[in-house]
């Protein structure tokens, strides 16, 4: 299968705003905002479409997700955000490479989704 547009911008194939990295995940900024904070956390491995899928798979890796968006929810926007995962091109998903939107400040109280 040809390359996730993620898994060319952890291959450095096409340029994004990285605000970490290490040996499991990398995180950028959205180029679409939906907030005034709007990260996505995504594992380097390939493999998984869907949050589902990595989590039977990989369950710490899930938590390593998790647990990037929380510190960088703390360093970005006091540590109070929205988590979502998208899964399904009914539900909004477009890139098939497993990824958390991180979302924060701004958003409507009440509302499901910052968008
Ligand atoms: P999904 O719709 O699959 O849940 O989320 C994909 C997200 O990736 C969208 O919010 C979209 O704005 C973002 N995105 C798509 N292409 C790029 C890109 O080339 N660079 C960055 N930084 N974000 C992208």
């Amino acid at each position: 299968m040809a390359d996730s547009i993620f898994t060319k911008i952890i291959n450095r194939e096409i340029p994004s705003e990285i605000v970490f990295e290490d040996e499991r995940v990398i995180a950028i900024r959205d180029i679409n905002p939906q907030a005034p904070v709007h990260l996505l956390v995504v594992p380097k491995a390939p493999d998984y479409q869907n949050v589902a899928e990595l989590a039977a798979a990989d369950a710490s890796l899930l938590a390593h997700v998790v647990a990037t968006a929380q510190s960088l929810a703390e360093e970005h926007a006091g540590g109070q955000y929205r988590l979502i995962f998208n899964t399904g091109a009914e539900a909004g998903q477009t890139i098939f490479h497993v990824h958390a939107h991180v979302l924060a400040g701004g958003l409507e109280e009440g509302t499901l989704a910052g968008n």
